[in-house]
């Protein structure tokens, strides 16, 4: 099937499409948004997040679970409150993430608090807000946490991140389950470190942590990674400490480029399976998604605004850049790009880059693409890893937001001023 632009219907994630040849959130055009709200500017789809997360709650229904978004995906107030609003906790990387998830009207004791370098300020900070739980990546934070927790005359929820030592198959810098990674404590070294933290007065065990990685596109290393979770759990527990919930990371991957992820929904048919076989199935179940919930639920809309054509390479020059959309320069991340009101004529290839003043600037590289200045382009996929990374690099404003419902679609975030930028500087004296 062919959508009215020629482009394959299949190659855009659910609720955006061509109606009438323009571009659409639901049922918004994206060109009236860019018109109304200048580019580059992101958009959302509230219906594509909550699919997202359906597919999550009908894979768990039936069974004792807590959805812990991973908010450092997209952590904009609209789109935490749109999940939290559906029930689901939050899983936070630092105390900035707390106050937004706190702003975001979290229940605290559905916030669990995972990073391998929490500070003691942090931890003060998440011990007097409530949280659910901290997931421990060392021995050495067990002990300061232990020791924070006394001195406040509590006692700290803990589970220990462990690492499963399996290979998640993704992009290096997004695999996290390997030996080789910072995260997570070695296989060998749990149960000890379990033993230990029964034995710490400002602790109490709670659970069980594992995140293997990011953008997994296979069911083998979750399931993987599962056996080896189980095996802890009852090496643990035959020691004499409880193990109240499995929490099970996040990490599942989104179609870019023609992926083809298990959906979550089968996933967890099959890990749950797992899970009953071994006697686990009335264990509480966390998980913590991220890009899988809002991924594909957003894009970059962004104005053509030079076309550069070269010898070598043809250059068309946008006006979104790496600060806004950090993959494809951090990850060699590929993004669709397509127009939103497609042109007839013989596409030429492009290399798609924005106004940085670094090579490393590029959104996308031999694009077949019909444009002129002036054009508007979507970036598709752009809902995670691209806001919530964006910087001012060369002093550029982050871009703003917009939250699609139907019809309606309201402004989530303003567009970042120069004078924003400045507020938090001083300047020297007058000489
Ligand atoms: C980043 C992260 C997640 C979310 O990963 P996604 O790939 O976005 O689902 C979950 N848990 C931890 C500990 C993380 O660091």
């Amino acid at each position: 099937m062919t959508t009215s632009s020629g482009l394959p219907a299949s190659t855009l994630p659910p609720h955006f499409a061509y109606q009438n040849q323009r571009l659409m959130a639901e049922n918004v055009p994206l060109d009236r948004l860019a018109h109304e709200h200048g580019t580059p500017l992101f958009v959302y789809s509230r219906a594509a997040i909550l699919d997202a997360l359906g597919a999550y709650q009908r894979g768990l229904a039936g069974r004792k679970h807590l959805i812990c978004y991973a908010m450092k995906a997209n952590s904009s107030l609209a789109i935490l409150q749109t999940l939290v609003r559906e029930g689901c906790g939050l899983d936070i990387v630092s105390g900035g993430e707390l106050e937004r998830a706190l702003a975001a009207g979290v229940e605290p004791s559905k916030v669990i608090f995972s990073g391998v370098g929490k500070t003691r300020a942090e931890m003060r900070q998440a011990l007097t807000a409530g949280i659910g739980c901290f997931n421990v990546e060392s021995r050495a934070e067990l002990d300061v946490l232990d020791e924070v927790a006394r001195d406040m005359g509590m006692r700290a929820p803990v589970s220990v991140r462990v690492n499963p030592n399996v290979d998640a198959q993704t992009h290096p810098y997004i695999s996290t389950g390997l030996k080789g990674n910072k995260f997570g404590i070695a296989h060998e070294e749990v149960a000890s470190t379990y033993r230990h933290a029964a034995t710490c007065r400002g602790l109490r065990v709670v659970g069980i942590d594992c995140h293997i990685g990011s953008q997994i596109t296979q069911t083998g290393p979750y399931l993987d990674a599962m056996d080896r979770v189980l095996d802890l759990v009852q090496a643990i527990e035959a020691e004499g400490v409880a193990i109240e919930h499995i929490d099970f990371g996040g990490g599942l991957g989104i179609d870019y480029q023609g992926d083809a992820p298990p959906e979550a929904d089968s996933l967890w048919a099959q890990l749950l399976q797992r899970m009953d076989a071994r006697g686990f199935g009335d264990r509480m179940i966390f998980i913590e998604p991220g890009r899988s919930l809002v991924g594909n639920a957003g894009v970059c809309l962004t104005e053509v605004l030079y076309l550069k054509p070269g010898e070598h390479k043809n250059f068309l020059i946008v006006d979104a850049a790496m600060n806004d959309l950090p993959r494809p320069a951090m990850y060699q991340a590929f993004h669709r790009i397509v127009p939103l009101t497609p042109r007839e004529g013989e596409p030429t290839t492009w290399d798609v880059v924005g106004p940085v003043c670094e090579s490393g600037d590029w959104i996308g590289r031999d694009r077949a693409l019909v444009a002129q200045p002036g054009d508007l382009l979507a970036v598709m996929s752009a809902g995670a890893y691209c806001m919530s990374m964006a910087s001012n690099y060369n002093t550029r404003g982050r871009a703003a937001e917009v939250l699609v419902d139907g019809e309606n679609a309201i402004l989530i975030r303003a567009r970042e001023t120069a004078a924003d930028q400045l507020r938090s500087e001083r300047a020297l004296p007058a000489v």
